[in-house]
């Protein structure tokens, strides 16, 4: 946030809400994104993200709240600017180019007259790799290509923003991992500010610099990737990212007693607590004598997930990568958590473990 703060915004929303009858899409969302960063808009189906996106597009008009492009106040409540005059592009999930036009002719369709130049249509398609194929239509290229040509379209007027809904959603798994990481490139070489909506977790923590968290039409965390997976701020958001187990404790500042024993936290906490932490930093260790039993293992190839049962009933993940020789299920196992843990207040009213 400090980061965000010392650079130039690029997209700066302030308490934006949109009411469809009686649905709220989106409710008092506020979201700035710095200049040259690429931020993940990362909900469930139907939380509003396409609703965020449109808003500042300029397709869709506020019914509170503020857009500002560039510094420019583009969306408010006594202006709006329409989307061809906010500077930025638009990349569609199904791309939305037109099949009778060439690689070529869908580039230049974005840039008017004076600007039609075939130095900046080279230019762009140089930058996204397609200078090979120009003169051929859609319908003759891959779907990673295809994506790359919309992407052209949208850079070629030299937008300020680009906004992508759910980009790579309509691209195979084989395809897809590769397709992200050329986008990627590419949007970091053209030095634009980029918004991308999904639902997929994987895609933003691996694509992201910064994801905002978006449920029920609300934003409930900003954050790199990494801080958000390792610091979810609630356990809405640590159940939505990733795998978490949680268990009731007593902060004492810098550690936390649950079942467990001492955990350190990674923030200072006191009294009632529910604490989390992820399946990987749980550490198990087979012993005929431990107080917890391995009851299910789900194998995944690069990892796999064990669910063990203490003998206080509560049960626990830890994920394993590697070798796991002797935990199979049925055996008996000594647990440990091996990194500070998340403390949140205690929500659930949870029996509390003695200090
Ligand atoms: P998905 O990932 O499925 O595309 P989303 O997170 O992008 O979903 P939105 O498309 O923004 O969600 O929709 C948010 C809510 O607003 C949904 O309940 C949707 O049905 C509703 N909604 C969206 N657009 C309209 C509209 N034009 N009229 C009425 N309701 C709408």
């Amino acid at each position: 946030m400090i980061e965000i703060q010392k650079q130039k915004l690029a997209i700066r929303c302030q308490d934006l809400c949109k009411i469809y009858g009686d649905v709220p899409a989106a409710c008092g969302v506020t979201l700035d994104v710095a200049e040259g960063r690429f931020l993940a808009l990362l909900g469930p189906s139907g939380c509003g993200k396409t609703t965020v996106l449109r808003m500042i597009a300029g397709f869709e008009t506020p019914d509170t709240g503020e857009v500002e492009i560039g510094g420019r106040k583009v969306s408010g409540p006594d202006v709006f600017a329409p989307p061809e005059k906010r500077r930025i592009g638009m990349v569609f999930q199904e791309y939305a180019l037109f099949p009778h036009l060439t690689v070529e002719q869908n580039t230049a369709f974005g840039l008017n007259g004076t600007s039609k130049r075939p130095d900046r249509i080279h230019e762009v398609l140089a930058l996204v790799g397609l200078e090979g194929v120009k003169d051929r239509m859609p319908h003759e290229l891959s779907g990673g290509q295809q994506q790359r040509v919309a992407l052209a379209r949208a850079l070629a007027p030299g937008p300020d923003v680009i906004l992508l809904d759910e980009p790579f959603s309509n691209l195979d798994a084989a395809l897809r991992d590769r397709v992200r990481q050329e986008v990627r490139q590419i949007l970091r070489k053209a030095g634009v500010t980029a918004i991308f909506v999904t639902h997929d977790q994987e895609e933003a923590l691996s694509l992201a610099d910064e994801i905002a968290v978006m449920i029920d039409g609300t934003i409930l965390q900003v954050d790199r990737p990494e801080r958000l997976y390792r610091r979810p701020s609630s356990h809405r958001v640590a159940t939505f990212l990733g795998d978490a187990n949680f268990l009731p404790g007593t902060g004492h500042g810098d550690t936390v007693a649950c079942e467990l024993g001492r955990l350190a936290t990674l923030e200072g906490t006191q009294g009632e607590v529910e604490i989390m932490f992820r399946p990987e930093d749980l550490v198990l260790t087979a012993d005929d004598k431990g107080p917890g039993e391995i009851i299910e293992r789900t194998y995944f190839g690069h990892d796999q997930m064990l669910k063990i049962r203490m003998d206080s009933q509560t049960i626990l993940k830890s994920r394993l990568v590697g070798c796991c020789r002797g935990l199979h299920e049925g055996q008996r196992v000594r647990v440990h958590v091996d990194t500070p843990v998340m403390a949140y207040p205690s929500a659930y009213g949870c029996p509390v473990a003695p200090a």
